[in-house]
């Protein structure tokens, strides 16, 4: 036995009791109720037809909620960021330029993957309580004429939503591609994939899906797949949408393999799709914006002040919210997580020590909940108040 060669013994792993926080944080957020037998289905492998099944009843559900006819869409293995990475690095190409609209963290993130790739990148900004006009935008697609245009569609750094009409049109007189986040927009907010133009979109399953984060949808317009079968540059190999789109059997002809995918994640995304189809986008849009409105009176009565000032760009999946001078923010959150058993978030990049960041979105996006905030923020305002005095 080689058991006296073991330079590492065993460690000892227990069990830690963990009390589940109520998830009204920017993500990630409560699961369907549905989600847990998804999570426990068998395995499936790419040699059975269950499997490419479940890849087509994705790929269908893909297509409804991010509006497009086009065939190339699916999902990458990994994080928001997988998606994100794999958009800019599938259409852009080392040496071309990328125009990122930056107002908040994520477009830092396209800043900083785009840079990794060797891409020439060029930023534009915008206030952070605030979101970008098509008039400030087109002088300098005019000036860069960029490969692509990145814009985060829902910013949860921020609490902003970005206006999209038009944008496509835009991007495309000057010869770019727009590429959109819309990891906590998609479901919460409209979002109209081809009636917009976008021609590079992703997403993530623990945001206003309601799912386990792990798997991120992409899609991508017959005008980026053009650029992806012409491309003179190489992705890295694990985000080729190319090979991938084989995987997934995009075209209908094809089932080869690329990488294992995770069973579980295939099971949870289904889900999520299955009860988002069920209740269909104009219902779930309605009760996000319902229910979000109904915290924003709440919150307006009780003399909270939102960060974000023009009502049109509050993003009503994620609220920012300033608090009185003298409470800290990081307190504060403990605060709920102790006391109410709430997890939200301090601000993030632009928002730190500015704002709370709360999210009421998929499952989460109730009247009811909103009212549990709504509670939960006074009381806690309340505590921090006369602790001050
Ligand atoms: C959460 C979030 C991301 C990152 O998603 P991960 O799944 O953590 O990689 C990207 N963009 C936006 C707008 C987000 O809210």
């Amino acid at each position: 036995m080689a058991s006296d060669k073991l330079l590492v013994s065993a460690p000892s792993i227990v069990d830690r009791d963990f009390v589940k926080p109520k998830l009204y944080g920017p993500g990630p957020c409560d699961y369907w109720p549905s989600m847990e037998e998804a999570l426990s289905k068998p395995i499936i492998t790419p040699n059975c037809d269950e499997f490419y099944h479940v890849l087509d009843d994705i790929r269908a559900g893909l297509q409804y909620v991010f509006q497009t006819k086009s065939k190339l869409v699916l999902a990458m293995s990994g994080a928001g960021h997988a998606g994100m990475e794999a958009v800019i690095s599938n259409l852009v190409g080392r040496g071309e330029t990328l125009l990122i609209a930056s107002r908040g963290i994520w477009d830092q993130r396209a800043f900083i993957i785009a840079n990794r790739l060797g891409i020439k990148t060029e930023v534009i900004t915008a206030p952070t309580n605030a979101t970008f006009s098509l008039e400030q935008l087109e002088p300098e697609l005019k000036r860069l004429r960029p490969a692509a245009l990145f814009i985060t569609h829902g910013d949860s750094s921020t609490g902003t939503v970005q206006k999209m009409d038009g944008l496509g049109e835009l991007c495309h007189r000057y010869g770019a591609l727009l590429l959109v986040d819309t990891v906590v927009s998609l479901i919460g907010v409209p979002f109209l994939m081809d009636e917009w133009g976008v021609d590079g979109a992703f997403t993530a399953t623990q945001k206003a899906f309601s799912g386990p984060a792990g798997i991120s949808p992409v899609a991508f317009s017959a005008l980026a797949e053009e650029k992806i079968n012409n491309r003179n540059f190489e992705p890295p190999f694990y985000f080729d949408v190319k090979l991938q789109a084989h995987q997934w059997n995009c075209y209908g002809d094809t089932r080869s393999y690329h990488h294992t995918l995770c069973a579980p994640m295939l099971w949870a995304l289904r889900c999520c799709l299955q009860e988002i189809t069920r209740e269909t986008l104009p219902v779930s849009w309605a009760r996000h914006a319902a229910s979000t409105a109904h915290f924003h009176k709440r919150l307006q009565e009780y003399g909270f002040q939102l960060f974000v000032p023009e009502p049109e760009d509050r993003l009503p999946t994620v609220t920012t919210v300033v608090l009185p001078p003298g409470i800290d923010y990081l307190e504060f959150t403990k605060y709920l997580r102790e006391k109410h058993n709430i997890l939200i978030l301090e601000g993030r990049g632009p928002t730190v020590g500015k704002a709370l960041r709360i999210g009421i979105m998929g499952v989460n996006a109730t009247t009811k909940v909103a009212d549990t905030l709504a509670d939960a923020l006074v009381d806690a305002r309340n505590a921090f108040q006369s602790a001050n005095k």
